[in-house]
């Protein structure tokens, strides 16, 4: 689905007119997938189409007669609570939905009428997590991060030999992924100081987040079946804005050997709305490797992902303390980076991750690791930007941190932006740090 066509057309309109504004995230060359109801009112959650500042009910949509053929079937199945049905149909499906969704909302449309009453607010609604993931694999794509956050845990041997050979990924957590705008406690946890002969016990003290683009696998893979590189693309569903929220002294007494485990499971965030690979089409640009560094093995290598294999999408990170949000004041942000500095894409964190035989099934979730840049400010977790929670950040506001503290937010945005094709944007991932419960 990397290749253009009528619906990324510059030029189209909608009839919803909040979706033709500039600097939407969603006009309607986006159309991300998602699901909703309204808010407060008990109805079954449902799979819901962004465009302006309006949800299209997908099912309502179908009802009203919107799509035919492909379209049409693909439409029923998102009348579920989760995307699950709809992403294992697979991407001739996505393609056809999408296609059917951007003439229906075009401004030249002849549903229009019947569509206007399938449109919710989004400020009417709430969201869920889109999918039910089985099975989340969070990876370490951003070798700057590799590096930063290295010297700060083993200051003798930051880059592990195997990390330019190998896509390094850990399993996570499922359970306790929440949508934008769960808010969660501070994790208690043990954790030993540097100086000290034994752990103590109590709230995290270096509770940090990491900016992350999340993965939905639409389609699967039977067990003992490879994904090769050229089909790993038709796998994968959307991108969407994850926070890996991590507790960091936790983390470096608990991480060796086997890696992280309380220090990242007690809450992960992402936004509700998944770009498609389609969607991203205009936004595709070169993978490269560096020439004196090692060139990827045969498996993870392809014409296709030199050519195109990265998403060239702009990540920024704020954040709202207690004050800014009690004086109303604009949120601070704290980083501006890009995926598109990832070391591995996303077509060889699939074959990577099946390569053994590993099956993946629709919905599954991959975190792309912390996407860190390689310029100061680009820095994807606070543990980067305050060098270990040495050097604090000081705040517009005159505020500072060197790690969260209570009430604090995080703020997560993403955009693709360039000449010749419109801006699509990710809307946000937003979740608030509440004290810790005894
Ligand atoms: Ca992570």
């Amino acid at each position: 689905m990397t290749e253009l066509n009528e619906t990324h057309d510059p030029a189209l309109i909608s009839w919803v007119e909040s979706a033709n504004a500039a600097g939407s995230d969603f006009p309607l060359q986006n159309l991300p997938f998602g699901v909703f109801r309204r808010r407060g009112s008990g109805e079954a959650f449902r799979g819901g189409v962004a465009i302006g500042d309006q949800t299209l009910d997908l099912a309502a949509a179908q009802a009203a007669g919107a799509f035919g053929g492909e379209a049409a079937k693909a439409a029923a199945a998102c009348s579920e609570p989760t995307l699950n049905a709809f992403m294992a149909r697979g991407p001739a499906a996505w393609s056809a939905l999408r296609l059917a969704l951007s003439r229906a909302l075009r401004a030249e449309s002849s549903v229009a009428g019947a569509l206007k009453s399938c449109l919710v607010a989004q400020s009417e609604a709430e969201f869920a997590v889109p999918a039910k993931i089985g099975d989340y694999t969070d990876f370490y794509t951003s070798i700057y991060h590799a590096t930063n956050i290295g010297k700060l845990f083993r200051p003798d041997n930051p880059l592990m030999p195997n990390y330019q050979w190998i896509p390094i990924g850990y399993h996570g957590r499922s359970s306790s992924i929440g949508i934008s705008g769960t808010d969660f406690h501070r994790p208690l946890g043990q954790t030993r100081a540097p100086d000290a002969a034994e752990p103590g016990f109590g709230p995290c003290q270096r509770l940090d987040y990491e900016l992350e683009v999340g993965i939905f696998i639409g389609t699967g893979n039977a067990p003992g079946e490879r994904i090769p590189m050229d089909s790993a693309e038709a796998h994968v569903f959307g991108l969407c804005l994850l926070n890996d929220w991590s507790a960091r002294d936790i983390q470096a007494w608990e991480y060796q050997p086997l890696g992280p485990f309380l220090s990242k499971s007690f809450a992960t965030t992402v936004s509700p709305w998944i770009v498609t690979l389609e969607a991203l089409a205009p936004y595709r640009t070169a993978w490269t490797r560096p020439a004196d560094h090692p060139q990827p093995l045969p498996y993870l290598e392809s014409a296709t992902n030199r050519d195109r294999g990265a998403f060239d999408v702009e990540l920024e990170v704020l954040l709202e303390t207690e004050t800014i949000r009690r004086e109303k004041q604009p949120p601070a942000r704290l980083s501006l980076g890009n995926f598109l500095h990832a070391y591995w894409t996303v077509a060889q964190m699939v074959a990577h991750h099946t390569v053994n035989g590993c099956n993946l099934n629709a919905g599954d979730f991959f975190g792309s690791g912390t996407m860190s840049g390689p310029d100061a400010g680009s820095e994807g977790a606070l543990i980067e930007i305050t060098r270990g929670g040495k050097q604090p950040v000081t705040l517009d506001n005159g505020e500072t941190r060197t790690f969260l503290e209570d009430g604090d937010a995080i703020i997560m945005r993403g955009w693709c932006g360039k000449a010749g094709a419109t801006r699509i944007g990710f809307g946000e991932v937003r979740s608030r740090v509440l004290r810790a419960l005894s």
